[in-house]
Order: C-alpha cells, then structure tokens, then sequence
C-alpha cells in the first residue's frame, strides 16, 4: 500500500514537472473509488498549479478561463502515478485515470481500483474538505510538538498502535512505520494512549520523524526513474529492524521479536526493550 513517504515522494517528483502545464484530454477508465464529479470535458486546457500533499491525498490546484479548482488524488491500496514525458505506452488494463497534458501523460495504474481522482472547487470546500477534515497533524509541521502529541493521545483508550494507524492524531505513520517508530521510542505498541507521559510522547514523535525521514530519503533514491512508487517501503523494509521480523532475535538484545494482530493488522515488537 503507498504510504506517506512513497505520496511524497511522488508529489515531489511531479510537481516541477507539471506546474504550469495545460491539461489537454483526459481519458477515463472502469470506475475509481469515487467518480470524478465533473466532465473530463471541464478540465481541458486548465493550467496546473503547485502541487501539494495531506496525508496521503495530492492536490493539483487547476485554474480555467470562466473556472477554479482542482483535483484530489489518492493512490488507495495499490495505485501508482506515473508521468510520461514521451509518447506513453498503450492504456493498460489497470490503466483507470490519464491527464493529458503539455508535460505529458500522467497515469494513475491501480489493479484494485481503492484509489480515486475527484474534482474539487476548491482544497476546502466539499467534497475536499470533507475527505481532509478526519486527519491528524501532519508529522513534519512545526506545529505538532510532542505536548501537542500529548494532549491528542490523553483523550484516547485506544492501544498507540491502533492509534498512529487509525492517523487521526497524527497522520503518516502506515504498518511498517509505525512498528519501527514504537520499537525505536521503545514502546510497546499494545500500551494505551492516555497512559504514555509526555516524555514518551517526545521519544515517539522523535522516533516517528526518524523512520518517515529515513523512508523518504530512501524513495528519493528508488523513485528519481520514476519506474516504482512503491519503491521507497520496499527498500526500507529490508532495514527494519523488527517489522517482517517475528521469531527472529531483537537487533538491540536477542530477545525473539513477537507479532500480534491489531486493528486486523500485524504489529511486530521486542517484549523485551519495548514497555508499557
Ligand atoms: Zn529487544
């Protein structure tokens, strides 16, 4: 599943690359997680803006002649977009969204289809609005310090793993990273959030930038050809340091790595240097 690290990366890649193109056609395929909600007519010759991210949605501001907006992108379980400078191949079978434009072809390929583009007037007004209004803080803003961290936790029962996945405290933090990040803050990730004290809560913060950062300096290097978004997870994968790592002995004190299921996903962690 694209994280926020791989999202990121891909933004970074397009953003120079699209801003101030003009979209020429756009090609729709079998139907995404949510329909487009206006004409791909609407779209030709817009004029495509900077680039941004939230969580793991992109926005691509898009300005007309008589009209403003843009679209939201999302990758959903298995989506990857792809800019094509040059002539692009034929359309795939799981080729379902293709902008056109004076940049190229970009084309959003998802065998799963959890993925979507929709159009929107504006990054805050509906239906944007409403997809970004359930996320946590962004894990690099400044704003979000560990009292802040804190203070989202207290008011949860919730296991803290349950709680980065469900990302509405703080958002970025998929399966893998989130394993990493508590093993690192030397938390078990069965503890329940309002118990964490703000100390833990600065060690967590600290050791979820660690692993975000680390992830995408990783995608930076897989994806500069742009040939696998999913590159960037897949290489850090192979240095966790308990995530995949069950039965295997602890990096830091030999202790068998466990794996237990939460939230219907499995947490990997160190009985051992990871506490209540
Ligand atoms: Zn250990």
């Amino acid at each position: 599943m694209p994280e926020l690290p791989e999202v990121e990366v891909t933004r970074i890649g397009l953003a120079e690359r699209l801003r101030g193109a003009r979209v020429r056609t756009v090609h729709l395929g079998a139907p995404l997680r949510w329909p487009l909600g206006v004409t791909a007519r609407t779209l030709h010759d817009m004029e495509i803006g900077e680039l941004s991210r939230r969580g793991k949605y992109i926005w691509m501001p898009l300005a007309g002649r008589t009209r403003n907006g843009g679209l939201l992108w999302h990758l959903g379980m298995s989506g990857s977009l792809m800019l094509h400078e040059r002539a692009p191949p034929p359309r795939g079978r799981h080729d379902h969204f293709e902008l056109v434009s004076s940049a190229g072809t970009l084309r959003l390929t998802d065998p799963r289809r959890f993925g979507a583009v929709l159009w929107s007037d504006a990054i805050d007004a509906d239906p944007a609005r409403k997809l970004l209004a359930g996320l946590g803080a962004e894990p690099f803003d400044p704003g979000l310090t560990a009292q802040a961290l804190h203070a989202g936790l207290k008011r949860r029962r919730s296991a803290i793993k349950a709680a980065l996945l469900a990302g509405d405290v703080v958002v970025g933090a998929g399966n893998i990273y989130a394993c990493e990040a508590l093993f690192r803050a030397g938390i078990d990730p069965r503890t329940r959030c309002h118990r964490l004290s703000p100390a833990r809560c600065e060690r967590l913060l600290g050791a979820l930038r660690e692993v975000l950062s680390q992830a995408l300096a990783l995608g930076g290097s897989t994806l500069r050809d742009f040939r696998d978004t999913h590159g960037s997870a897949g290489e850090f994968q192979a240095n966790a340091k308990v995530y995949g790592r069950e039965g295997q002995a602890c990096l830091q004190c030999g202790t068998a790595v466990r794996r237990v299921v939460q939230a219907q996903r499995s947490t990997f962690f160190c009985p051992h240097c990871q506490t209540r």
